[in-house]
């Protein structure tokens, strides 16, 4: 799960960033609007975190922006206290939700929760492969009900991979959805995980396939 956080304040930014990752999103984060329009234009995110005032481009015209460009990401936006026409403003916009400075980093984990569920399973809290269901909220998985005990590097890789199943998913694309950019991802950091996750799959009828050159493919086998 890949979160951008937009923030010119170090301090809450730093927060933030901190909070997120402990959460084991994978974050980026970025101090103006001008660069966020950037990074957004060219990466993708599951979830964006936007201050409205920023330097450069304010988080409206970051949003009408990045909405102008068919991005459907959720987006939460940071707001003044008391500013009824701000939050009216941005929601116009295209936002998801809002929250009040200041306020407590368990409300924002709460709301990132509601959207990254929301954004990623069209409304339902979970996703489904044959009898095996992760739980994306809640960051279990479950195999015909029975708990897979998966760690949560591990829980990431087979989000990415139950998100995109039927198709091939790089490692490249595997590590960008599980790293933020100064986190240094290990040459064979993907491989191990993967290979973890296949030991504890593959005695339950689901496995994933290694496709030389491209990545790996999460595939149902047919007794399943
Ligand atoms: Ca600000």
């Amino acid at each position: 799960m890949r979160v951008l956080i937009v923030e010119d304040d170090p301090v809450l930014a730093d927060g933030l960033t901190r909070s997120l990752r402990q959460a084991d999103y994978a974050v980026d984060c970025v101090h103006d609007g001008g660069e966020a329009d950037h990074v957004l234009a060219t990466q993708s995110y599951d979830l964006v975190i936007l201050d409205l005032g920023l330097p450069k481009l304010d988080g409206f015209e970051v949003l009408r922006r990045l909405r102008r460009r068919g991005s459907k990401v959720p987006v939460l936006m940071l707001t003044a206290r008391d500013s009824l026409q701000d939050r009216v403003r941005g929601l116009d916009l295209g936002a998801d939700d809002y929250l009040a400075k200041p306020f407590d980093l368990p409300e924002l984990e709460a709301r990132v929760r509601a959207l990254v569920r929301r954004g990623q399973s069209g409304g339902s809290a979970a996703l489904t492969h044959g009898a095996l269901t992760l739980d994306v909220a809640g960051r279990r998985a479950t195999l015909n009900g029975d708990p897979l005990d998966l760690s949560a590097r591990e829980l990431g890789v087979l989000e990415v991979l139950m998100m995109r199943s039927g198709r091939v998913v790089g490692k490249e694309q595997l590590a960008e959805q599980l790293y933020g950019w100064d986190e240094e991802v290990g040459a064979n950091a993907i491989e191990v995980y993967v290979h973890r996750l296949r030991r504890k799959l593959e005695p339950v009828g689901v496995s994933i396939r290694t496709i030389r050159g491209l990545g790996y493919l999460l595939e149902k086998e047919s007794n399943g």
